[in-house]
């Protein structure tokens, strides 16, 4: 037992901890201490030490110590059986996302190397190679990411668990685009689109997390928000770099409450002007449920059997689309 638990505090060191529960700390002298706020009290001056090499903290304020399960028991209110759970369940979803971190990057170096993918974002008016870059897009080619996932030594369990392969053993995502989506900096799940016959749209099965690049959207008090991430994608190539994406029509309460985080938000709802009206609807209901958190929703009618991707394939221009968004009435 006591061996269990010098390896997982050494797998989870309390610095890293505590900076991924944004604690910020500066260092004391050349040593190996560090000092910040302390989490655990409401503190003014800085009064929590951490030596990193000891792994323990103290805090002068509320004269609390001890190693990282010490201060997950005072933080979190667990016993001290709850604390270790409650951190071998950090440690793995910090590995399922070091896995997906090492997956996108995998599929970004696939994406160059097959003509029939960089053929298909032509195809939808994806040309800009910085922004391809900096969305972080990737090709599955299908067939080759076990081996070389193989020489990183994942466990087929956390393979499965992470939903990059189905309990078939087949990878979820063959001949699709992939997009990252990432939250604080880490990618929490992939978005895979077909370019065959397959059904287009594919996430992992897990949370699909927030707004799709929040952190940037974010800084906005007017947004876009669209279904789909090509949509996103030509917006942003457009300039309209306050789109974001739900993916899908769908808002989880977390990616409600993310649009509300700026009061009197302005937002601009462009989902596809689809025959059966499904998008139309959607974007009604969605206008409406914004209205009522306190954010003016505008529903941006595109032409006819458009989404905003072949909106712009179609022709359209930056300033087409600025006057879409002018017409769009306040719901
Ligand atoms: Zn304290």
């Amino acid at each position: 037992m006591s061996e269990d638990l010098e390896q997982l505090k050494q797998r989870l060191p309390l610095l890293e901890y505590l900076q991924r529960h944004n604690w910020t700390g500066n260092h004391v002298g050349a040593g190996d201490e560090f000092v910040g706020l302390c989490p655990l009290h409401p503190d003014t001056q800085p009064s929590f030490y951490i030596n990193a090499r000891k792994n323990l903290f103290y805090c002068h304020g509320c004269n609390c110590g001890g190693d990282l399960i010490r201060f997950v028991e005072r933080s979190e209110h667990l016993s001290f059986r709850e604390s270790i759970a409650h951190l071998k369940h950090e440690i793995a979803l910090a590995a399922e996302s070091e896995l997906l971190d090492r997956t996108a990057a995998f599929y970004q170096m696939q994406l160059q190397r097959h003509r029939e993918a960089v053929d298909y974002l032509q195809k939808r008016g994806l040309r800009d190679p910085s922004l391809i870059t900096e969305l972080g897009l990737g090709y599955a080619p299908g067939g080759n990411l076990l081996r070389h996932l193989a020489d990183f030594g994942y466990s087929l369990d956390l393979l499965l668990r992470a939903g990059l392969f189905t309990s078939q053993g087949r990878e979820a995502f063959s001949r699709r685009i992939i997009f990252p989506c990432y939250q604080q900096g880490r990618v929490i799940n992939l978005y895979g689109r077909s370019i065959g016959a397959a059904f287009p749209h594919r996430l992992l099965p897990r949370s699909k997390g927030g707004l799709f690049a929040w952190q940037s959207v974010s800084v906005f008090s007017t947004v876009i928000l669209v279904e789909g991430l090509f949509d996103l994608a030509v917006l942003w190539q457009a300039g309209f770099r306050n789109t974001t994406c739900a993916i899908g029509t769908h808002l989880t309460p977390a990616q409600l409450s993310q649009l509300g985080d700026q009061p009197g938000r302005d937002v601009y709802i462009a989902f596809d002007n689809d025959p059966n009206q499904a998008g139309q609807e959607a974007a009604c209901r969605l206008a409406r449920r914004l209205k009522i958190a306190g954010l003016y929703a505008r529903i941006v009618s595109l032409p006819a059997d458009q989404d905003p991707n072949s909106y712009f394939l179609a022709g359209a221009s930056a300033a087409d689309f600025r006057a879409c968004l002018e017409r769009a009435q306040l719901l």
